[in-house]
Parts: C-alpha cells; structure tokens; sequence
C-alpha cells in the first residue's frame, strides 16, 4: 500500500585544504556531527582535476582561500563556476578582500583563528544541506533582477524556481505544494506584488509559507501594503547582500522552528502517530472534503485487548512499549498520505480514511489484526504477545462525531463477542 519513495540522494560535502591538522579537525567533525561524506582534496591542481572530470555532485565546499598552487583565492571562482555552495576559510581579511568575497557570491567566510571557526563551518554546512530541500520561488517581471535574486538563493544552495509574473506564480504554487518562500517584486504589470501577496493568502498561512516583499519605491506605504496583506517581511531594494541573506535565514528559521512547535502540539510522543486534538482535526476537515467530493470516508477505532493484563503482568513500561508497538503497527499498515491515524487516548486508536468504503478496508483490518496477532513485542528481557479488537463504520449522512459513536458501538461489540476480531456491520 505504501508509495514507494525514492531513495535520498547522498550528501557529499567538498573540502580543499592544504594544512593536514586543520583538513582532518575539519573532515572528521563533518563526517561524525552530519553525516557526509567529506571529500578532502589538497590543491588547486587537484581540485581542478577532480571537477573537470565531472565529479561535481557536491552540496557544498569549504575552501581555503591559500592554498600552495593558488594563493589569491583562484579556487572561489573554480568550485563556484561548478555552481557548488561555497565557505571560505581565511586568516586576516581587509574590508577589500570582504567587498570582493560578496561579489563572488560565496556563502560565508570564516576565520581560521577564530576559536568557533570550525564549529561555524560545520553549522553553514548543515544549512546549506538543508536549502537543497527548500523551495523558493522569485517573482519579477524584470528578467534581469529576477535572475539576480535566483542567483543569490542558488548560491546558499535553495532550490529555486521563477516566475514572470503574477499569474504564472500562482500556477507554479498551485502545483508545487513544497515552496517555503516567495520573494515578490511590488511593480508588476496586471497584478502588482501586493495583490499576489493577498492572492497567497488565499491559498497558504503566514507560518507555512513566507512572503517577502521587495520595491525599490520611495513612497512609505509600500511596505506597509505589503505586511498588511500577508508578508512576512518587506526589503527595500537595491539592498546589501549580507541583509539579503539574513532576512532569507530568518524567515526560513521561523517557519522550520512553528513546524517544530506544530509537530511537537500535534504529535502523540508514545506512538508517534497524531494525538487526540489533531485527529479530530484532520477528521473532520477530511469528512468535509469526502463529502464534498462525494466520496466515502471510513472511521476504525481500534482497542488493545485486556490490556490492563499486560500492565499488571509485565509492567507500565511493557505496556507503553506495546503502545508504540501498536503505531508502529498502524502507521505501516495504513500509510499517512492516505489514511488520518490518531491515539484518542489510553490504548485506543483511531483511523480515518477518506475515499474508502468499509468493503474496501475490511481485508486491510484484518491483515492489520493478524499480524498483530503474530507479533512479539520484546520489552525489557521479555516476550509480550497482544491482539486488539477494531470496530469500523462508513455511514453516510454521519457527521466525524457520529462515525466515531458507530465504530465505537461496533468495537463494543467485538470486545463483547470475545475480543481479537473485526466488526464492520450494525447491530442486527
Ligand atoms: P478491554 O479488552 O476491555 O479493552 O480491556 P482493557 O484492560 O484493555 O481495558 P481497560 O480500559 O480496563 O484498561 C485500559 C488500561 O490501559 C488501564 C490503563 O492503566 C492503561 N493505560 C492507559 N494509558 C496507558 C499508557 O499510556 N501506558 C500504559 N502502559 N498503560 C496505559
Ligand atoms: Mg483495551
Ligand atoms: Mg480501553
């Protein structure tokens, strides 16, 4: 049942460093805090070498800006021409030598005798990492600043995409669900930056997609359009590519640290799977929407059978790890992206699932309580058999409420009937 999900490409991280102390700190901190693959080049030469021969699959370099074959940085503009995001490491920098690393477009530099310098590299590393999944997309009519823009993004290493105008900006979110953030110009013909901004609003929240807003226009009611119509934030051009960047980061740290927070809200820790408040939620919402489609929508609830029995015998903690047992059970059986699964509470599980009759789910419920049947929890030194009894009900007509009240009754009546069985049919 479960969509087969391609496998995730393999982080690799370049790093050309002469000095061997500071290439192996640096290698063994990137290979033990990430997890990539760190590949340790020495030279210009080599690294001219290796990139040339079409090795270029990287998520990010750390450069030394002196290296014996290239001692005035010519390696910034090498891996750069290679589009690979890129950290410069460097002793001593004068306000010229800084002017022209930001003209390069390389990501950061750090200091090599700063005391923090490698926990800093490690730290841009891993954000770079994490732009790659990251989708941005850049509105302007004007080809010339919207590839400006693009390229500042590209070069911390975002994924993103472009637009001409605001209509086709709407088309590009409409089918790509994942973009994070939207930089969108104010003068636009047809539909200027702010109307777009109001017609994102319409089809994503503030805390899940980031709107910034960017005019180059004197008058001070810009801005303040903008931010009353749903803009995170506003930049006003032509802007310093250090503010650039850190208005990106910031907005980008807001929505990751809200999706923590919503996740750590929504989530039931035990059984990772939706707690009581969020089923409900996507329950209802999900009834709405089948109803609207005029589609089914299933309701199971599921119980752990003389599940006191198994506190009493073998101990809370037993029980709490048959709890996550059974998600884990659940979440395998009846993948998230088409069934809601929640822990309404104690040992009790709900499953929604919009576009399915009972007929159609029956064989997965039982397959879903067979291996439930098979399996062995081993809990602290100890086997720990269980079985659970699942009532399931697809009323018509039935708000979320009363479909749960149903699958409930029919629970009942499966505990009643001896329990480890499905019940899926009214009372006679
Ligand atoms: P039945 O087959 O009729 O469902 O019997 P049961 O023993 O499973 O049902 P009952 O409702 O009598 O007992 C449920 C027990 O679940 C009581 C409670 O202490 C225990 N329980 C509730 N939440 C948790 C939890 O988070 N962890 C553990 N270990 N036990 C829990
Ligand atoms: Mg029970
Ligand atoms: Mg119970």
């Amino acid at each position: 049942m479960c969509q087969p999900q391609p496998p995730p490409l393999p982080r690799r991280v370049l790093l050309v460093e002469d000095s061997t102390l500071f290439g192996r700190l640096l290698k063994g901190k990137l290979e033990q805090e990430l997890g990539v693959e760190t590949v340790w080049l020495k030279t210009f030469g080599e690294c001219l070498e290796r990139l040339d021969s079409g090795d270029t699959a990287f998520d990010a370099a750390l450069l030394d800006l002196t290296l014996p074959d290239a001692p005035h940085g010519e390696i910034i503009d090498l891996v750069l021409s290679h589009g690979i995001p890129g950290i410069v490491f460097t002793g001593n920098v004068s306000d010229a030598q800084r002017e022209a690393f930001w003209t390069k477009r390389i990501v950061d530099y750090i200091l090599k005798q700063s005391e923090c310098g490698l926990d800093l590299a490690v730290r841009q590393v891993k954000r770079i990492i994490a732009n790659r999944d990251m989708g941005c997309l850049v509105v302007d009519d004007s080809k010339l600043y919207r590839k400006s823009i693009a390229n500042l993004l590209r070069a911390h290493g975002y994924h993103v995409l472009e637009a001409a105008s605001g209509r086709e900006a709407l088309a590009i979110l409409q089918a790509q669900r994942d973009i994070k953030l939207v930089l969108v110009d104010y003068a636009m013909p047809e539909m200027d930056g702010v109307e777009l901004t109001r017609e994102i609003r319409r089809i994503s929240r503030i805390d899940e997609q980031a709107v910034i807003g960017l005019s180059n226009s004197d008058d001070k009611s810009t801005p303040i359009r903008f931010l009353k119509n749903g803009a995170n934030d506003y930049i006003k051009k032509p802007f310093e590519v250090e503010e650039f960047y850190c208005r990106v980061s910031l907005n980008i740290d807001m929505l990751s640290q809200f999706a923590t927070i919503k996740e750590l809200a929504y989530t039931d820790p035990l059984s990772g799977t939706a707690n009581r408040r969020a089923l409900f939620a996507a329950g209802q919402a999900a009834l709405a929407q089948a109803r609207q489609s005029h589609v089914p929508l299933t309701v199971a609830m599921i119980d752990i059978d003389r599940f006191k029995h198994v506190n009493d015998t073998f101990g809370h903690e037993a029980g709490d790890d048959v709890i996550r047992h059974l998600g884990a059970c659940l979440r395998a059986h009846f993948p998230q992206d088409e069934h809601h699964i929640g822990r309404i509470g104690g040992e009790e599980f709900c499953v929604a699932s919009p576009g399915r009759t009972v007929a159609q789910l029956l064989p997965a419920y039982e397959a879903f309580r067979r291996h439930v049947e098979d399996a062995v929890v081993a809990t602290r030194g100890r086997c720990v058999g269980y079985t659970v009894s699942v009532g399931v009900s697809d009323a018509a007509e039935a708000s979320f409420e009363d479909l749960l009240k149903e699958a409930d009754t029919r629970l009942y009546r499966a505990k009643t009937a001896g329990r480890n069985r499905v019940i899926a049919t009214p009372a006679p």
